[in-house]
């Protein structure tokens, strides 16, 4: 969420001043998936082959959220948790894929990143639902059960070991980003490379639409969602946004986050909005949901470690909104206009 997509991409027009006869249209779909809406914006010139592009893309979410789900009981991840495998147990490579991500956005945050929050997730899930703050030997026991080093990943056998049964893991903050991804590679791969994959919020950016350097993304600004704080103009890039603004509860006057301080177990207490441009999705939304619990000054160290990655930390101070931009990026792959 926190971001609007400006309207991109022309008819081509021929010499002639005539629309081209095979021009290529602009495209819409959307289903809910993974919990929220997914949208792809695709152009092509045969509707029935962008449809069938689209529905093939869809199909390959839809297989992901049998991986990666925290709700569905039988999702890989969700079977795998209830086993806990002592010895290396076979996994798939999306989710071999997405935990060694995972693994490092936990080394280079220091935990701030941390899919092991998900007892303390599970708890504050609970509160928004509640109303009530969790219990504070609730709030201990979860606790205790955080630390991803105890999940062994061998990504190159695409195995996993459990070095402690009650080990919980939630890619939650990671998951659509590369869902995102992977439904962009179905529509290349169908000869689309024109597209755009929204998996709500998380937007992953392919070539850009006829005529137009890259696809307009305008960043909302924290204090007022008409606003524009920043708008981008990419193409082969993904696009992240993270922060309160969307999912919080209120107790006592005081707001909490959908995400976790892993330190603290608590959700995150600041206003905030973190938007991340990076190569791809998965990484773009893993780095959100890191550079929420780091703040501006812990957060640009992460950022530094990524080349080509681009970050905006705003956060509210007496009201008014602060944006540390981060940047270390390289020439050419998008523009800030
Ligand atoms: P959204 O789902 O709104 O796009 P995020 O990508 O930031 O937001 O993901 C938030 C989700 O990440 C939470 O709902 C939870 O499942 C998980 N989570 C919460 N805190 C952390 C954390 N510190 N590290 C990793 N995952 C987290
Ligand atoms: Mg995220």
């Amino acid at each position: 969420m926190g971001w609007v997509l400006g309207a991109c991409g022309q008819t081509p027009i021929s010499a002639d001043g005539e629309p081209a006869a095979h021009a290529e249209r602009r495209f819409e779909f959307e289903r809910v998936l993974m919990g929220v809406p997914f949208r792809i914006v695709a152009y092509g010139a045969d509707e029935e082959a962008v449809a069938r592009a689209a529905r093939a893309a869809f199909a390959r979410v839809k297989e992901l959220n049998l991986v990666f789900s925290d709700y569905d009981p039988d999702s890989e991840l969700r079977r795998l948790q209830a086993e806990a495998p002592r010895q290396p147990k076979k996994i798939s490579a999306d989710l071999a894929r997405v935990l060694l991500l995972s693994r490092r956005l936990w080394e280079q945050s220091g935990g701030a990143f941390d899919p092991s929050v998900a007892p303390l997730v599970a708890l504050w899930r609970n509160a928004r639902r509640s109303g009530a703050l969790p219990a504070p030997e609730q709030l201990a026991a979860a606790r205790a059960r955080r630390g991803f080093g105890d999940l062994l990943l061998d990504a190159e056998q695409e195995t996993v070991a459990f070095r402690r049964a009650d080990l919980a893991i939630d890619l939650g903050a990671i998951a659509k980003g590369y869902a995102a991804d992977e439904a962009l590679a179905v529509l290349r791969a169908h000869g689309f490379p024109r597209a755009l994959v929204d998996g709500g919020g998380d937007l992953s950016l392919g070539d850009p639409p006829p005529g137009e350097q890259g696809w307009r993304v305008a960043v909302e600004a924290l204090d007022d969602p008409e606003r524009a704080a920043a708008e981008l103009l990419l193409a082969n890039a993904a696009v992240a946004t993270s922060g309160d603004a969307w999912q919080h509860v209120e107790i006592d006057g005081v707001r909490y986050a959908h995400i976790v301080d892993p330190e603290t177990g608590l959700g995150l207490r600041e206003r905030f909005s973190v938007t991340v441009v990076a190569p791809t999705g998965a990484l773009a939304d893993g780095l959100a949901t890191a550079l929420c619990v780091l703040g501006p000054a812990r957060g640009r160290s992460l950022v530094a470690q990524h080349p080509g990655v681009e970050a905006w930390i705003t956060t509210l101070e007496n009201g008014a909104p602060r944006t540390l931009h981060c940047t270390d990026k390289v020439p050419g792959t998008f523009s800030v206009q």
